[in-house]
C-alpha cells in the first residue's frame, strides 16, 4: 500500500514529535464517540471541522481596531487566524511539536470574539454580570461545544479534549455555562497551546504596524523610534514597508525558536512542563513595540470613537432583546428555556458580526 493511512501518520507522529509534541493518540477523545478516518488524524479532522464552521465564516466581517477604517486590504479576524496558523505550524514544525493540532488550536482561537473586540467583550461582560459574565477563550468553548449545530447531536463540533482545552487559555468569569468536563481536569495544557498563544502575539503586533502604517494612523519615522523597527530595517536592508514588516516578524518568529529550542533542550526537572517564551531582550523591545500601538492606534481618537459606538449598539441590543426576546431567530428561542433568555441573548449578539450588528441596531440609535 502506497497511500499513507491515519495509522501511519499516527506512527510518524511518534517517531517525529520531540517528548513534549502532543501525539493524535493523546488527544484524549471527545464526548460523542466517533469512528476514526481512514486518512486523517484526530487532530487533522478538528481542523477541518473548525475551518467549515459557520462562526470561523463570520471571522471575516469582525474586526478589531480596523471597524474603524474604510478599506480592502485591512486585516479581519480570519485573516489574523490564517497567519496565527501559518506562523504556528512553522514553529510547531521547527519544534517538532504537533503541526496539525497547532494549526486546529490557531484557527479557532478567536472564534469566541464578539464584535468590536474586547470593547464588545466588556460590553457583553457588564450586561451578563448577574447571569455568568462573558468572555471570548470561554465563549469559543461554547461555540464549539453547543453552539454550532452542524451534526444535531448538540455537542457542537465534538472536537478533541486536547483542542477544547487549548481554548480555554485564559481566565473564565466565575458562572460561565462552561461544558462539565471542562470544569475539572488537571494535566497540563498541550504545549502548542502556549506556541499558538505566542504566535497571536507576534501576528497582531506585525499586522497593526502595518495595518497601522497603511492608515497613516504614524508614519514610518514614527515607527522608527521602536527599536524593533529600526532593527527590522537594518535586517531588511531596505525601507520598503512590506519588507520591513515582514523582518520585523521574523526576528519576533526566530527569537521564539531559538528560545523555545533552548527550554525544550534543556534537561528536564521533575514533573516540570517546559515554558515558552521570548528572549529577555525581545521581551523587552515587544513590549515596547504594544506600547506604542496602544498609544498611536488602540486607544487612538479615531479607533475609540468606532469601538465605543460598537459597544452602545451591544447595550442596547441587549436591553431591547431583553424586553422583547421577539426577533431572536428560533434555536435562540430553544436553547434558553435551558441555558436561561439572557444567555442566549449574549450567544446572539457575541455570535454577530460588526456589519450585522449596526443592521441589527439601526432603529435603536435613533434615539
Ligand atoms: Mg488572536
Amino acid at each position: 500500500m502506497v497511500w499513507l493511512r491515519r495509522e501511519d501518520q499516527e506512527d510518524r507522529e511518534l517517531r517525529s514529535l520531540s517528548p513534549f509534541g502532543t501525539p493524535s493518540r493523546s488527544a484524549g477523545g471527545r464526548r460523542i464517540p466517533e469512528t476514526e478516518d481512514p486518512l486523517r488524524t484526530v487532530f487533522q479532522r478538528d481542523r477541518d471541522r473548525v475551518l467549515h464552521c459557520s462562526a470561523f465564516r463570520r471571522l471575516q466581517h469582525k474586526t478589531q481596531v480596523m471597524a474603524a477604517f474604510e478599506g480592502d486590504h485591512f486585516r479581519s479576524r480570519m485573516t489574523h487566524s490564517l497567519e496565527v496558523s501559518q506562523m504556528a505550524r512553522s514553529v510547531a514544525r521547527a519544534l517538532r511539536l504537533n503541526e496539525d493540532l497547532a494549526e486546529a488550536i490557531a484557527l479557532a482561537h478567536d472564534l469566541g470574539h464578539p464584535p468590536f473586540g474586547h470593547v464588545g467583550e466588556d460590553a457583553l461582560h457588564e450586561a451578563m454580570q448577574d447571569f455568568g459574565g462573558f468572555r471570548h477563550n470561554a465563549q469559543g468553548t461554547r461555540i464549539v461545544d453547543r453552539l454550532e449545530r452542524r451534526y444535531g447531536h448538540g455537542h457542537g463540533l465534538n472536537l478533541t479534549r486536547a483542542l477544547r482545552r487549548s481554548l480555554l487559555k485564559g481566565r473564565v468569569p466565575d458562572g460561565f455555562p462552561l461544558s462539565d468536563d471542562l470544569r475539572d481536569g488537571e494535566e497540563p495544557l498541550p504545549l502548542e497551546a502556549d506556541l499558538v498563544d505566542l504566535c497571536d502575539k507576534i501576528a497582531y503586533l506585525s499586522h497593526d504596524l502595518d495595518d497601522g502604517l497603511r492608515a497613516a494612523m504614524f508614519t514610518d519615522a514614527e515607527a522608527a523610534d521602536l527599536r524593533l523597527f529600526r532593527a527590522a530595517r537594518k535586517a531588511a536592508d531596505s525601507d520598503q514597508r512590506q519588507r520591513v514588516v515582514s523582518e520585523f516578524t521574523s526576528l519576533l518568529i526566530h527569537d521564539l525558536v531559538e528560545q523555545a529550542d533552548l527550554a525544550l533542550a534543556a534537561p528536564p526537572t521533575t514533573g516540570q512542563r517546559p515554558r515558552l517564551r521570548h528572549g529577555k531582550e525581545m521581551t523587552v523591545l515587544a513590549q515596547e513595540a504594544l506600547e506604542f500601538l496602544r498609544t498611536r492606534f488602540y486607544r487612538s481618537d479615531r479607533v475609540l470613537a468606532v469601538m465605543n459606538d460598537g459597544a452602545e449598539r451591544i447595550r442596547r441590543l441587549f436591553a431591547s432583546l431583553r424586553k422583547d426576546p421577539t426577533p431572536l431567530p428560533p434555536a435562540f428561542h430553544e436553547r434558553a428555556e435551558t441555558d436561561g433568555i439572557e444567555r442566549s441573548i449574549c450567544d446572539y449578539i457575541a455570535g454577530m458580526t460588526d456589519r450585522f450588528l449596526h443592521r441589527a441596531t439601526v432603529g435603536l440609535m435613533a434615539d
